[in-house]
């Protein structure tokens, strides 16, 4: 065991090397990881942030999809300051409750389309989504029939990395490992048209992935079935937006064979896609949602589930325990900071900015100046969230083959030229804080536009 001797004047070498004796990151390749150095981000504000050797990062992806209201607010600071000084901590397991959970609890519902009313707290989006799978689960045990049990998913959805996020979840890597996955899940094709549509237009796409989840219903038994879950927006797997037509049929077919309809709204709540959640972006009732990052801006890890009446009531009217839930359900600071978030989204009229302003022109600017890119084979996206597909031939679709981490050259190029820029196998994602300025948009698809640009001469000196 090493002592910690990090201090303001420790270099970014040995800050790097600590954090390779020492630290596994998420989501990494640890020996690559380690052999190339971690890069040490220092401090923020606003939509950017600064690295250890001072280089000034727009931030393109608001953290991971999570500081809708940008880096530095005082409000959200100045809350959980106030909080920790006043109740930092206790539970809401054995008949306690407090103001701050409370609070936000009313102010969810109070955002929250149709009659998602109540509220049920987690720390991340994995915690709600497995608050998903055993509260819909459970309500069917409720209604006398344990045997509607199956829950159904999509291919390249991410719902989380806990066992039940991961088998949820449509991402085959993640399948593989810590195998295997739990059982009573099923997954359908997703709606990506680019990708997968071939020669059909997106309305024949868009009814032939619904069709896909009425025949599986079809094939395990509609009384097997408990939900169909699905984020509005596709986020982690590459930005993807569903053709207009499918999420009315999904929405029939759930109702048809009486299947609870969950949506996952952990990237799209919160004025991503230019309403409180995406469900209402995109026209979406469903029974039940998962919340987190943009519910906090990222600031404290808190996350929700809200419930609709149909969900809640049969939990009320059943009159026993539910045996769910984690010390931290609740948190008192979290709380307080996700609804000083939420007040500021409010008097900032951030909703309003994303759907009638930024976003528009942030789609506009990505489309205008980056759609004839020779590396750039199609751009979707929705309020401020945005998917680049890289292909090596625009005509044909055809991608690089996997010698060639294009997405990974141009993800490189963009730190190294002051943006981040997430990419997703051969796609670019992009979903900045929602304070975004029109100038700091033009700031951002020029810097994309020059790493696409640094990424094709690599790519022609390959
Ligand atoms: N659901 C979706 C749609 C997500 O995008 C994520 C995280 N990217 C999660 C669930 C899991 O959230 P967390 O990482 O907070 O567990």
């Amino acid at each position: 065991m090493t002592q910690s001797t990090l201090t303001p004047s420790t270099s970014t070498a040995e800050i790097q090397a600590m954090d390779a004796a020492h630290h596994i990151h998420p989501f990494s390749n640890s020996g690559a990881l380690n052999r190339l150095g971690s890069r040490v981000i220092t401090r923020s504000e606003g939509v950017y942030v600064w690295d250890s050797e001072g280089n000034k990062i727009l931030d393109g992806m608001a953290g991971l999809w999570c500081v809708n209201m940008g880096y530095g607010r005082q409000e959200l600071i100045d809350a959980a300051t106030r909080q920790l000084g006043e109740l930092p901590f206790y539970n809401t397991f054995f008949q306690t409750t407090h103001t701050p959970a409370v609070d936000l609890a009313a102010l969810i519902a109070s955002v929250t389309p149709g009659d998602l009313n109540h509220v049920f707290f987690a720390n991340s989006g994995s915690e709600a989504i497995d608050t998903i799978i055993r509260t819909t689960r459970q309500y069917w045990q409720i209604q006398g029939k344990p045997y509607k049990h199956i829950l159904i998913s999509r291919e390249n959805a991410y719902h989380g990395s806990t066992v039940g996020g991961a088998s949820l979840g449509g991402m085959s890597a993640m399948h593989k490992q810590g195998a295997p996955t739990l059982p009573g899940i099923e997954h359908i094709r997703q709606p990506y048209w680019y990708g997968e549509g071939g020669d059909q237009s997106p309305e024949d796409f868009g009814l032939a992935c619904a069709q896909a989840l009425e025949d599986r219903i079809l094939a395990v038994g509609p009384d097997n079935v408990a939900a169909f879950i699905a984020e509005p927006v596709q986020g982690a797997g590459g930005v993807i937006v569903p053709p207009a037509n499918y999420w009315t049929e999904i929405q029939r077919i759930c109702r048809k064979y009486d299947v609870l309809l969950a949506a996952d709204e952990v990237i799209c709540g919160f004025g991503r896609t230019g309403s409180w959640f995406g469900s209402q972006t995109l026209g979406i009732e469903p029974d039940i949602i998962s919340m987190a990052k943009g519910l906090s801006s990222g600031y404290l890890p808190i996350a929700a589930v809200a419930i609709g009446d149909r969900i809640a009531n049969a939990l009320l009217e059943w009159d026993d325990e539910y045996a769910h839930g984690f010390t931290y359900s609740g948190h008192p600071v979290a709380a307080a900071v996700a609804a000083a978030n939420i007040r500021l989204m409010q008097s900032e009229n951030i909703i309003d900015y994303v759907a009638s302003d930024i976003g528009p022109y942030f789609q506009k600017q990505l489309r205008d100046t980056l759609a004839n890119h020779p590396l750039v084979g199609h751009i979707e996206g929705l309020g401020l969230m945005a998917g680049i597909a890289l292909v090596k031939d625009k005509s044909t679709r055809a991608l690089f083959s996997d010698d060639v981490n294009i997405g990974l050259i141009c993800r490189n190029h963009c730190f190294n030229n002051g943006l981040i820029m997430r990419a997703v196998g051969s796609r670019m994602v992009l979903s900045p804080p929602l304070i975004i300025t029109h100038e700091q948009v033009d700031e951002l698809v020029t810097k994309a536009k020059h790493c696409l640009d640094l990424t094709m001469k690599d790519v022609n000196a390959g």
